[in-house]
């Protein structure tokens, strides 16, 4: 038996202080994670607050050189909009390559992060963009949010209200996809900026990490054969049935090569 209220936040305000007040309820976005897990038992909230109405966390906007995208925007919107093609051509096209077309016209990028799947491909993006996660508390760099295996920086009560991220010409990520589920088995967000080179790789740990190795070396020389030779340990790598910690450590050189080719 599901044994839950449902009700749909009317402002940020009042979905904030119904979040507050219950560590048992959980905010539901897309209902693309949260509605499965409810189905399978794995979560038994007391309520389901719903963010759906409330408009000032819907939406793209320009802020200077930077855009800023709603907590509760969807994939699909992300993917057509026109602000991000041309701003940030490779967050468009990532958003395009998430789930089915179902999952895109639920699914929101505050949820994807929030939930912050190892497999999700958001987190990718935000971190090789190095964006500003804003929640009604605060503003959270990329690197500080994602904390571990479905774990963020997100206190009790706290929720996304948006992403912001700084227009970027040259970026591009490459995503080995499950042809079941479409989520990444490896995924590689490479971002060249005026203040150097981001690698972020998603699907192949517990949560998104960096390339250290490799973004020195494409700072020096932004080249598929700088990074050529380098590979990532596979201690601490996913292994499972859809790919071993060796082929997914290998699959990270050669998405990481791909992508850079394409920025190039
Ligand atoms: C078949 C299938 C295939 C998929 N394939 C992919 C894929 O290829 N790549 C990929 O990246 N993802 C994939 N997804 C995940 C999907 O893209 C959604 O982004 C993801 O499920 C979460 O977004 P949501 O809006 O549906 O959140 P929900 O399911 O509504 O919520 C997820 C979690 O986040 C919390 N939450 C939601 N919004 C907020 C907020 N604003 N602030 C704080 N907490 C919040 C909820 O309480 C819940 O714990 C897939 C999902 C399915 C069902």
């Amino acid at each position: 038996m599901y044994e839950f209220e449902y009700s749909r936040a009317a402002s940020l305000e009042d979905a904030a202080s119904k979040i507050g007040a219950d560590e048992e309820a959980k905010l539901v976005a897309g209902g693309m994670t949260l509605l499965p897990t409810l189905k399978l038992r794995l979560a038994k909230p007391s309520q389901l607050i719903d963010l759906s109405a409330i408009p000032s966390l819907k939406g793209i906007s320009e802020e200077g050189d930077a855009i800023v995208i709603g907590a509760m925007t969807r994939h699909a919107d992300v993917n057509r909009s026109d602000v991000v093609r041309r701003g940030i051509p490779a967050l468009a096209a990532m958003a395009g390559l998430i789930g089915d077309p179902a999952v895109r016209n639920r699914g929101t990028i505050g949820g994807s992060i929030a939930n912050n799947d190892p497999a999700a491909d958001y987190p990718g993006a935000v971190v090789a963009l190095n964006a500003t996660v804003r929640t009604n508390k605060r503003e959270i760099a990329a690197d500080q949010f994602f904390t571990g295996l479905f774990e963020t920086a997100l206190e009790p009560g706290e929720l996304v209200t948006a992403v912001r991220f700084s227009k970027v010409a040259q970026a591009n990520y490459q995503k080995f996809r499950n042809p079941a589920s479409r989520y990444a088995i490896v995924g590689v967000f490479v971002a060249k900026t005026a203040s150097g080179v981001r690698v972020a790789v998603t699907g192949a740990g517990a949560c998104v990490f960096r390339v250290a190795a490799m973004e020195t070396a494409l700072a020096g020389n932004f080249s598929p054969d700088a990074i050529k030779d380098i590979q990532i340990p596979q201690d601490g790598l996913n292994s499972d049935i859809h790919a071993s910690a060796e082929y997914r450590a290998h699959l990270v050189n050669v998405m990481a090569r791909r992508a850079v080719q394409a920025c190039a």
